[in-house]
């Protein structure tokens, strides 16, 4: 036979503007829920998870059925927050402690999912049972840093697993035996972020009973900093299984999952030590050469968390979600130098095609030649007649040759310009015109020779001109 007293106690604490946390205390079913989201979010999410836990764990009241209300407690708050936008990311820690039958004896029942703790208070000593799922105590567990540095630790209140999260959750369990004398604290970390073992061993030792043991537990925390919501619940087993000094201290059995997990951190953290021992031997053989790796590599043979759970406005950064962060950073870089490079080649294919295109031009131009006039003179232009885009005309030969020493019937096609195609041609065909003249002056003079070229046909072809010249 079995009898437990207890008595709790939860307070908002100097900071927070609300409180979130949550405490359960019935005859047989202790919890505490540490809630967080915006707004209302955390508390809903809190209420949400102690409620459902204390209705289905009525209907079946043995260590699957804890651990099977917990299940149903995440579901329901998953659930909440998947239907309802204000209640979007809520999430809840819950530690819980039951006083249930199991094979014709009575045990305790230990479930933990998040940082909220469960500790025993044995013969003066004070033992943590459960273990946080933080990022900072998952670093602590595989070797990765000290209790100390995880105290201090910029990650130590991000959670790797909370209720209502994800639809499924996994909760450790253990079972305990109730030894007549023990005092169990389940407590939020409000309380544990403020007072040290020290203060919370002394003050369980002195405070008789369990409700004041609570009230003096928060107010305590409060004055200490109060920087949380803090939440404590003491349970006294009055009436229990007796054990004399000689005997151990009492059963701590963890279900297989805790177990297992608590092998795989030992191992990780054995290899951690290992890889620690083994580069502090190269350090000290002398400076690591350029071509060789350094032993740790960032987040190798480390164990990891589960999924992540920051507290609102938290950073949340697992070493996988550091390396995934990296391997980005590396693709936009090589992204980065692949831009880089392509501008560079567009840049010099587009200077290619306009520099292509302004010789092209050029070319046209300056293989361009025309004759005009210019103040009464016939003049040998080079370029297009008018001008070609920014290119004007250029007089290449003045002649010396007069619109009077031409036909006359010529020198409108002289001001409207004659193209040629060289230099050349365009001299021969002024010495044409020249001649023209002079034979048309000639039988102006002698009417009995003949020209022998009609006025009006211009000499237009270079071949022509040819001929004549
Ligand atoms: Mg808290």
């Amino acid at each position: 036979m079995t009898l437990l007293r207890a008595g709790s106690a939860t307070d908002t604490g100097l900071v927070r503007a609300v409180n979130q946390d949550l405490a359960l205390q019935t005859t047989s079913l202790f919890a505490v829920a540490d809630g967080m989201g915006g707004h209302v979010a955390g508390e809903v999410a809190a209420r949400t998870a102690i409620e459902t836990l204390a209705t289905v764990f009525r209907t079946q009241p043995n260590p699957d059925g804890l651990v099977g209300a917990v299940e149903a407690a995440n579901r329901e708050v998953w659930q909440q927050g998947f239907d309802n936008a204000d209640l979007r990311g809520m999430g809840t820690t819950v530690t819980a402690v039951a006083l249930v039958e199991e094979d014709g004896h009575d045990i305790l029942a230990l479930v933990n999912v998040g940082d909220s703790r469960t500790y025993r208070f044995h013969d003066g000593h004070l033992d943590l049972l459960t273990l946080d799922h933080s990022l900072a105590e998952e670093m602590v567990r595989n070797g990765e840093i000290t209790a100390e540095e995880a105290a201090v630790h910029p990650h130590r209140h991000i959670l790797t697993r909370a209720l209502g999260v994800a639809e499924d959750i996994k909760v450790d369990l253990w079972r305990v035996q109730p030894i007549k004398g023990d005092r169990f604290l389940l407590c939020s970390d409000g309380l544990t972020n403020e007072l040290d073992d020290t203060v919370i061993t002394d003050m369980l030792a002195t405070i008789r009973h369990p409700q004041d043991a609570a009230n003096q537990l928060v107010e305590a925390a409060r004055n200490h900093g109060g920087n949380d919501n803090i939440t404590v619940v003491v349970i006294d087993v009055v009436m229990g299984d007796e054990v004399d000094e000689e005997q151990s201290a009492g059963l701590v059995v963890p279900s297989e999952e805790v177990l297992e997990a608590e092998a795989a951190a030992e191992a990780r953290a054995h290899r951690q030590a290992e890889a620690h021992a083994e580069a502090e031997a190269q350090a000290a053989a002398g400076p690591t050469g350029p071509g060789q790796e350094p032993l740790l590599a960032t987040g190798e043979s480390l164990g990891q968390p589960d999924a992540l759970v920051a507290p609102v406005g938290a950073p949340v950064l697992s070493r996988r979600a550091e390396r995934r962060i990296k391997r980005r950073n590396r693709r936009i870089a090589r992204g980065r130098r692949l831009v880089t490079l392509r501008t560079f080649l567009f840049l010099i294919l587009a200077a290619a095609i306009i520099g292509a295109g302004y010789f092209a031009v050029r070319w046209y131009d300056t293989n361009s030649y025309y004759v005009g006039v210019d103040q009464g003179h016939v003049v040998i232009y080079q370029g297009r007649i008018g001008g070609f885009l920014w290119f004007h005309p250029k007089a290449v030969d003045h002649t010396g040759v007069t619109v009077f020493q031409v036909p006359a019937t010529y020198i409108p096609a002289l001001q409207a310009g004659v193209e040629e195609t060289s230099v050349a041609n365009a001299q021969a065909y002024v010495r044409n015109l020249e001649q023209q003249q002079r034979e048309i002056q000639a039988t102006a003079a002698n009417p009995a020779v003949t020209s022998p070229l009609v006025p009006g046909t211009p000499p237009s072809t270079t071949t022509t001109m040819a001929g004549v010249g």
